[in-house]
């Protein structure tokens, strides 16, 4: 297992449509092992595989309480086939964009259609913050950040942040 580097805000990926996979084999189990380490050590509870810089419709999430024992899990091709009517709210962060948090109301309970890390296909429902989490990542996959559901004027602010951010990274090196 491999910790590898999380993409951040502004880089162009971020945006961009990941493909289905195709096979689920021993490959792509590896890269879903590294995102479970990246994902600890970074630390989170979920990573899209186009964070690793990855266009691939992957996913790793896991909401296990510090004190609680690790329990990761893998959503291959996941995909919202059912949403509530009902919102819920959190706090939401993200490692591509550290040190951000806002409140952000989503479906409150989501089934989800996916494969697992053999290849089994399971629909599962979700709520409380399992049930963000999911939307949240499975956004990446379709290149939406959850700063665009932010006002223009507060999505604005942390771009240019961010913008600023990688031009004096890269005039330092
Ligand atoms: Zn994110």
């Amino acid at each position: 297992m491999a910790i590898r580097k999380i993409v951040k805000l502004p880089d162009p990926i971020l945006k961009k449509i990941s493909q289905p996979v195709e096979r689920v084999d021993d490959e792509l189990r590896d890269l879903a092992d590294d995102m479970i380490a990246t994902m600890y050590d970074a630390p989170g509870i979920g990573l899209a595989a186009v964070q690793i810089g990855v266009l691939r419709r992957l996913l790793v999430v896991d909401i296990a309480k510090e004190e609680e024992p690790r329990s990761p899990q893998v959503f291959i091709n996941p995909e919202i086939i059912w949403s509530s009517e009902e919102l819920s709210e959190y706090e939401e962060g993200c490692l591509s964009i550290p040190e951000v948090f806002d409140n952000i109301q989503r479906p409150a309970e989501v089934r989800v259609s996916y494969l697992d890390r053999d290849g089994k296909p399971h629909e599962t429902r979700y709520d409380g913050l399992m049930a963000t989490v999911l939307q949240h990542e499975i956004d990446h996959l379709n290149g939406i950040l959850f700063i665009d559901y932010l006002s223009r004027l507060k999505r604005g602010t942390i771009v240019r942040k961010f913008t600023k951010q990688a031009r004096q990274q890269r005039e330092n090196v």
